[in-house]
This record gives structure tokens, sequence and C-alpha cells, in this order.
């Protein structure tokens, strides 16, 4: 089944559309599976299940983490981590910038965006972006790539529609008013329920688990 889902979701999406399987709690067996199914990228959500499953399965697949860092786990996280895409604040960027000097890395990351606005959410207020991303700019070990976005909790994929379409704009903004940003290119947003709707609003990374796996039993 994993192959079937897989591989179906991998032809409905356009090919510019980078396909990032979200592997929490899923075992190293189900991971093996997707990733023999053609899977480029894996999402965690945590960094001491991420390191495990790491280190039973090594680099033949790319690791993002989607889950919020905290920051005592951000020396671990650089080791593992391809990208970082919920980088939500300047303390987190600085610490994520000191670990990966020490291991003379430049860490890809995304900018977290709270695009729904809700008070118990991580992610940066849209209000907030420009300041973070110029304080953001002055570190040499990580590397701004775009904006990373959850929407809403609970409303169906068509309702997420104008949210996508904001933080879209946000993008975008970022794209026309920062010329000294030059990888600035990802923008990941879309799960199960709302993948295609996220593509159809601009998004070129979709974070994917349920509808390759199936529902969780965690
Ligand atoms: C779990 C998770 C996903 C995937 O959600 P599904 O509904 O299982 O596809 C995507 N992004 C984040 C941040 C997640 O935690």
């Amino acid at each position: 089944m994993i192959k079937e889902n897989f591989t179906k979701i991998k032809n409905e999406i356009p090919g510019g559309v980078e396909l990032v399987v979200a592997t929490k709690a899923r075992s190293k067996e189900e991971i093996e599976a997707v990733i023999a199914a053609g899977a480029k990228v894996v999402g965690e959500n945590y960094v001491k299940e991420a390191e495990a499953k790491y280190l039973a399965i090594g680099n033949k697949v790319k690791w993002h983490l989607i889950g919020h860092l905290q920051k005592n786990k951000a020396k671990f996280a650089v080791k593992i981590f391809d990208m970082i895409e919920t980088v939500d604040s300047i303390e987190l960027a600085n610490v994520i910038d000191r670990e990966s000097k020490k291991i003379n890395k430049v860490m890809p990351v995304l900018i977290e965006v709270n695009s729904a606005k809700e008070e118990q959410k991580t992610g940066v207020l849209p209000q907030n972006l420009d300041k973070m991303l110029e304080e953001i700019l002055k570190l040499k070990n990580v590397k701004l790539m775009g904006l990373m976005a959850m929407g809403p909790a609970g409303i169906d994929p068509e309702g997420m529609r104008p949210f996508f379409r904001e933080t879209k704009e946000l993008f975008e903004h970022v794209k026309n008013n920062y010329s000294n940003i030059s990888d600035w290119k990802f923008l990941s947003m879309g799960m199960s329920e709302s993948y295609n709707v996220a593509v159809e609003e601009g998004a070129n990374i979709v974070r994917v688990g349920t509808a390759i796996f199936g529902r969780r039993s965690l």
C-alpha cells in the first residue's frame, strides 16, 4: 500500500513540487518501504526520534525537520538534518548558527510563519517576519531558503485556501524585497488533506504522512 499511495501522490503533483514524506511515529520498515518506492525526502518532528532512524537508515534520503525545535536539541539537529523547516525565532536561528559553525556546516532553513495568526501556534507572525529576516541574514552558518506554514487546524482544505494564499503573498514579498537572499525558493505548505489546494496556491514543498502510510496508531 505504501508504494501505491506514494506513487499515486507523486504522479498527482507537478514535477517541480518536492514531496516530503512525514514519518513521525512510523517504523524504520515503513520508511524503508517509502524510500524503495522512490521517496527522496522524509520529514521528522522530533530530534530524538529522528536520530534513531537516521542511525538505522542514513543519508540515502534527505532529512527535513518539520516539528518545533527546542534550542537544547539544536546541537543534534544540525548534524542530522538537511533542512530545518521550522525556524520561528531569532534566538533559535542564533543557536542553529552557532552549532552549525562548530561542525562547519551552513544549515538550510525555512521560516515557519503563523499565517493563520492562531495564538497557541508556533511560527512567526507575518508582521514580525521582516525584522526576523534582517537578523537572520547576519548569520553566516544559516541559509534562508523560504517559508513553511501549517495552516489552521480543523478546517476543510478549501477553507485553508486563504491562508495558503496569504503565505504565498508573504513569500513573494520577501522575494521582491530582499535581493540579498539569493536562495529564497521554497514554500512548504499542505498535508494529506490539503496538498492539492496548497499546490494550486503556490506550494513547492508538500508534507504528506497519513495519505501514504494510513492512519497513525500512536
Ligand atoms: C504530521 C505532519 C504532517 C503530515 O500530516 P498528515 O496529515 O499525516 O499528512 C505535515 N507537516 C507537519 C508539520 C506534521 O507534523
